[in-house]
């Protein structure tokens, strides 16, 4: 069988709509109807009139689309794909943090729990993080789960002081400056582009600094040619097969993976349209909720 003939089928008879994450596997924008970042696709989410929405990601993109269109039935491809950062921290973990630092604004970033989310004031995601941040226009914030983000949302700020959870990813927490200097070794005249959830001693040495939009707007309107890449392997991926012109390091020798991402196979794409399995379901009461926290981040991004 053709999977990817019958899945173009089985959307056109299922009014269902594939939104893909830019960390999924290559082959799955062949059906994909919007490729991009979190908050691009909590956009298409929020206003898609499909009546599937099939979420190539991880369990908390689901959710969000979940909770933005109560409405459409959300599915998520393979029911394992979970974000470990996401993981990092749970409602109590939230209340004790919070309960620490009392009467400050709360943001987290868009990779954390239904739950999480609506116990915070705001949601941000990498690309519109320093903006929320600044619109609360508060001395302090507190800032969950990432601490990397949060670093660096401070340093842009400089005038707001961010009180970071210890939450990080694993994929980028693990990137070291000497990577940069050993790549940039074997490749001097390439530009590090890399992900603020890297270490803020790595992003300091890197020549731009941004979500996965912004560092493929950087290749798209760079007139350099070669670029070192600082995040996970479906940019780096993407990349490549955009711009065949130019060149693409991976900073370490072993490309970064997200294995979690990676789940949602084109088979798994396939019985999930087939089956409308497995659902994600929200309780209202958390949804009702939440739906505030990430509304205020969609207002403030428009
Ligand atoms: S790359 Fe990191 S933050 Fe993104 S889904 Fe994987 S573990 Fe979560």
């Amino acid at each position: 069988m053709n999977y990817i003939t019958e899945i173009k089928k089985l959307k056109e008879e299922k009014n269902a709509v594939i939104l893909a994450h830019c960390y999924q596997n290559i082959e799955v924008d062949e059906v994909a109807d919007f490729v991009g970042d979190s908050l691009y696709l909590s956009q298409m989410a929020a206003k898609t009139d499909a009546d599937i929405i099939v979420f190539a990601g991880v369990y908390f993109m689901a959710q969000t689309a979940k909770i933005l269109n109560p409405a459409k039935k959300v599915i998520l491809p393979n029911i394992n794909a979970g974000c470990d950062m996401a993981d990092m921290i749970n409602l109590q973990q939230l209340r004790e943090f919070k309960s620490k630092h009392p009467n400050i604004p709360t943001v987290c970033y868009i990779n954390s729990t239904a739950e999480v989310k609506a116990e915070c004031d705001i949601c941000c995601t990498s690309s519109n993080a320093v903006k929320i941040v600044k619109s609360l226009n508060a001395p302090e914030v507190l800032f969950l789960p990432d601490k990397n983000l949060g670093r660096w949302v401070e340093k842009q700020l400089g005038n707001v002081k961010v009180i970071t959870y210890n939450g990080y990813c694993p994929i980028h927490d693990q990137f070291e400056p000497s990577g940069i200097e050993k790549t940039k070794s074997q490749h001097p005249k390439a530009l590090v582009l890399a992900h603020p959830e890297c270490p803020e001693s790595f992003v300091d040495l890197a020549d731009y600094v941004g979500s996965t939009t912004g560092i493929m707007n950087f290749v798209k309107n760079s007139n350099e040619k070669q670029f070192i890449i600082a995040t996970e392997k479906g940019v780096l991926d993407r990349l490549k097969r955009d711009y065949p012109s130019k060149e693409f390091f991976d900073i370490n020798a072993t490309p970064s993976i997200c294995q979690s991402m990676k789940l949602n196979t084109i088979t798994d794409i396939y019985n999930a349209l087939k089956t409308e399995q497995p659902e994600i379901q929200v309780n209202k009461e958390i949804a009702d909720k939440a739906i505030k926290c990430i509304n205020r981040m969609l207002e403030v991004s428009q």
